[in-house]
């Protein structure tokens, strides 16, 4: 078998070292050809020493001259790639078959695009780059001939409970049910958020993941922006996501068919089967993940419905789906501004969602829904718009406090 080469953008992180960690464990199958982070060299280094990837590049310019200057001290064959298109020329590179697209923000839009339209194996991790991206991403990987796989555990599920076959889908689903553990806030009093420390937030029940997207978790945004991916991924109507919280996390999502049917993927809750998943499909590899004992599931599973008053941005997923087009690339852009400002301390916990509805208020996107995607400059100026306002809010709401 010729080996499937990999590019893993983002590698550093937590998708991406889960990532690593399934490609060691094949590799038979798998050659790791390019790394990519912004600024954790010593990290970098690491991976570059014990992966040997032909390439490597880093988004911060300083870090990524320490890289080169340190993988040649140590005489490592790597060669670090450096300038603002080094992200999109690995992701599109002729001799890459696999992106592993492990950024997080908008700011992995570009590379997604690259690979889509390089007609790459894309597996989808950046939940954000499809909510920016919209109708732009689909049609980028509808062209190029790109596989998109999904890496978001909820959305492999769902992938996972669906034939091969895309042209059944929309014959067969009537709605998916995205489940939610409910995040380290479930049962905290709502009346106390004002009061929640970055610490707390990133603390998650059940997985460690990178900090935005834990606090995310606890602000069920991370649920918002699910429901957009999965509109996309899946080709649905808003209404025909829902979400469900189960705290357990041992189904990671349902489809509901016509018939009343209904299919669930379970496992325990470890990163690396989807990733596996998107890795090896339509096959099944191993992924180090343990087995789920259903002898030991004592407690059960239990399901209910969100509690809106608790998670006031979880509303927003449909809003901005049925708002014009680009109101998500909006929602996004406040939202990766507001968690950074709450990570900061400039602003509380429970103002995220002040912060997010501010900005959507403050900016309709001129985009039409019915006219052809917004190129990729629409989108970025609508998203650097969006954080600029965003960040005056911010600045208001600190002095406020002050
Ligand atoms: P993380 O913060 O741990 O890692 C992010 C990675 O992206 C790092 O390697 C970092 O160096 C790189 N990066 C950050 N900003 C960058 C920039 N501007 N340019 C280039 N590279 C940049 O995050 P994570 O938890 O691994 O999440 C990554 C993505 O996967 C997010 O979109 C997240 O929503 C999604 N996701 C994560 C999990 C999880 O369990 N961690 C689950 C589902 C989906
Ligand atoms: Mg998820």
């Amino acid at each position: 078998m010729t080996k499937q080469r990999v590019a893993v953008l983002g590698s550093t992180g937590s998708i991406g070292v889960n990532t690593l960690d399934v490609l060691a464990r094949h590799p038979d199958r798998f050659e790791v050809y390019a790394l990519t982070a912004a600024s954790r060299v010593d990290e970098m280094l690491a991976q570059c020493a014990r992966f040997a990837p032909r390439y490597a590049t880093m988004a911060d310019p300083v870090a990524c001259r320490m890289l080169a200057d340190r993988i040649k001290a140590e005489g490592l064959s790597t060669q670090v790639l450096s300038g603002d298109e080094a992200l999109c020329q690995i992701a599109a590179h002729e001799e890459v078959d696999v992106v592993m697209a492990a950024i997080v923000g908008a700011a992995g839009l570009a590379p997604c695009l690259a690979a889509a339209r390089a007609g790459k194996r894309l597996l989808l991790a950046n939940k954000e780059a499809i909510v920016v991206g919209g109708a732009l991403f689909m049609d980028a990987v509808r062209e190029g001939g790109a596989l998109l796989l999904p890496i978001d555990s909820e959305h492999s599920a769902i992938f996972q409970c669906l034939p091969e076959d895309r042209a059944t889908w929309s014959q067969r689903v009537d709605h998916i049910l995205l489940t939610s553990s409910g995040g380290p806030f479930r049962e905290r009093d709502p009346a106390t958020f004002s009061a929640v420390t970055p610490e707390q937030a990133v603390a998650h029940p059940n997985f460690a993941m990178g900090r935005k997207i834990s606090v995310d978790s606890a602000t069920m945004m991370n649920k918002a922006l699910e429901v957009i991916e999965a509109k996309w991924l899946f080709d649905l109507a808003p209404e025909q996501v829902r979400v469900l919280v189960h705290p357990q996390q041992i189904v990671h999502s349902m489809v509901v068919c016509r018939d009343n049917s209904v299919l669930a993927q379970l496992g325990t809750p470890d990163m690396r089967v989807p990733i596996a998943y998107g890795l090896s499909f339509p096959e099944r590899i191993e992924s180090g993940a343990a087995a789920l004992d259903f002898a030991r599931l004592a407690a059960g599973l239990s399901f209910q419905a969100p509690d809106h008053a608790r998670y006031p941005g979880l509303a927003l997923a449909w809003e901005t789906l049925r708002a014009p087009a680009g109101s998500t690339a909006v929602l996004n852009a406040a939202n990766e501004v507001a968690v950074a400002a709450f990570l900061d301390r400039r602003i509380r916990f429970d103002q995220i969602h002040a912060v997010n509805f501010s900005v959507l208020d403050g900016i309709t996107p001129g985009l039409s829904a019915t006219a052809p995607p917004a190129a990729l400059q629409d989108l970025l100026a609508l998203d650097a718009q969006a954080r600029a306002v965003a960040e005056q809010c911010v600045r208001r709401l600190s002095l406020q406090a002050a």
